[in-house]
């Protein structure tokens, strides 16, 4: 292009160039097959070898340890909202547990620290799950903005079917890198859609961990689910043919949303999204050729750091709502004195090719994203900009 655009999107996102051009040249003729990687079978041997390598490159970025099983899916990460509550209740710990007077389900913990979590909180009650809220952000602190003091939590305990959060809240930027501490019985839930592949995570310390590719390694289309061995054990009634009950505690999970069947079927139960296979797999690779999640942490402090940096030197001008702790190192929020200015900025912006820095529509304001694959030149150009801008309008 003739000119550089920076690419602050929080999903779908930028890419590494060098994914896209590799996309690029293969596309005409995918590994000496004459035709490119989506008008190929997904039974034969060249998409085989992809979605095998896939998996390994993946298991290697996360050190995934050999009692987990990694599945690739789709439906975006909205649909494991429903697929957690579905699988984890039909888990053989969880036919096993107590439940509360009238309850149908034993209960399920949720933290709500923004509004991806809230949607997979409220998608749990509406299943007929016995939702916990163990915290409440947006009650406790007025906003979601930070995580409260663990002082206030109100964990069930290993009555808990599971505890489940976000490690990072798109919308709202709110992060916790760090699962919280729960009974030790109790498998923890994460939703990573936004911040996998940014630092190092110890797996063993989860139950399930999924995620959409679409910020931080592919493109839209798949996503991927870790789960720990033990927690697709099921017990004969739950892993019945038929459903006894419209509700829960119902003993048919949805075809597609049965991990089991993925797991079976290594990911191939049905035709994948074959592109977002294709340019997950080359992330992939890129990430592990650059150095992994070690270096792609370096570089996410790196370029969060110089924008929490020009909003702490505006004297006020820039205001990040969210608590300092739980600032996310991902997507990056901020407000400016009144709507009208905060138009003007981003107008400034796209005329300088920065692009897609506009806030969530729920919440509004300005929104930077520093995915992986975002060059520190493009933060270096905001912060520019964020400063040459305060100058003309303080
Ligand atoms: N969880 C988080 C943290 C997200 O950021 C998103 C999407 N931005 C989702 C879930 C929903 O993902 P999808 O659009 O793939 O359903």
């Amino acid at each position: 292009p003739d000119k550089q655009v920076w690419n602050f999107g929080a999903g779908p996102s930028v890419l590494p160039r060098a994914v896209l051009e590799q996309a690029q040249a293969e596309m005409l003729d995918y590994q000496g097959t004459g035709m490119s990687i989506i008008e190929l079978s997904h039974r034969t041997p060249e998409f085989q070898a992809l979605q095998d390598r896939l998996e390994a490159d993946f298991r290697r970025l996360l050190s995934v340890p050999d009692n987990y099983r990694v599945i690739f899916v789709q439906g975006g990460a909205s649909t494991q909202f429903s697929g957690v509550v579905y699988n984890l209740l039909a888990s053989r710990r969880a036919q096993q547990l107590p439940r509360a007077d009238g309850a149908a389900t034993p209960v399920v913990d949720y933290l709500v620290t923004g509004g991806w979590s809230s949607k997979a909180a409220e998608e749990a009650r509406k299943l007929g799950a016995d939702v916990n809220l163990v915290v409440d952000s947006k009650k406790t602190l007025g906003a979601y903005r930070g995580v409260p003091d663990a002082s206030e939590w109100r964990l069930s305990g290993e009555r808990a079917a599971y505890v489940y959060y976000c490690a990072n809240e798109t919308v709202d930027g709110v992060e916790m890198r760090v699962p919280p501490q729960v009974h030790p019985d109790v498998p923890i839930v994460c939703d990573m859609s936004s911040d996998i592949m940014s630092y190092p995570v110890d797996v063993s310390r989860f139950g399930v961990i999924y995620a959409g590719v679409q910020k931080n390694m592919g493109a839209a289309g798949l996503t991927v689910v870790i789960i720990r061995d033990d927690l697709l054990e099921r017990t004969p009634a739950a892993d019945a043919t038929t459903n006894t009950s419209p509700r829960f505690p119902s003993t048919y999970i949805p075809l597609m949303l049965d991990w089991t069947v993925h797991v079976k079927n290594g990911s191939l139960y049905n035709t994948p999204p074959m592109f977002s296979n294709y340019i997950t797999a080359l992330y992939c690779a890129h990430t592990l050729a650059e150095g992994g999640v070690t270096e792609m942490e370096r570089r996410a402090v790196e370029k969060s750091t110089l924008i929490y940096d020009a909003i702490a030197a505006s004297s006020g001008f820039y205001r990040c709502p969210v608590d300092e702790p739980y600032r996310s190192r991902m997507n990056i929020p901020f407000r400016l004195r009144e709507e009208a200015l905060e138009k003007l900025f981003l107008q400034g912006a796209e005329a300088r090719h920065m692009r897609q820095l506009k806030g969530h529509r729920s919440v509004g304001g300005i929104r930077a994203s520093v995915y992986n694959a975002l060059p520190v030149e493009a933060v270096h150009a905001l912060v520019a900009y964020m400063h040459e801008f305060r100058q003309e309008h303080q």
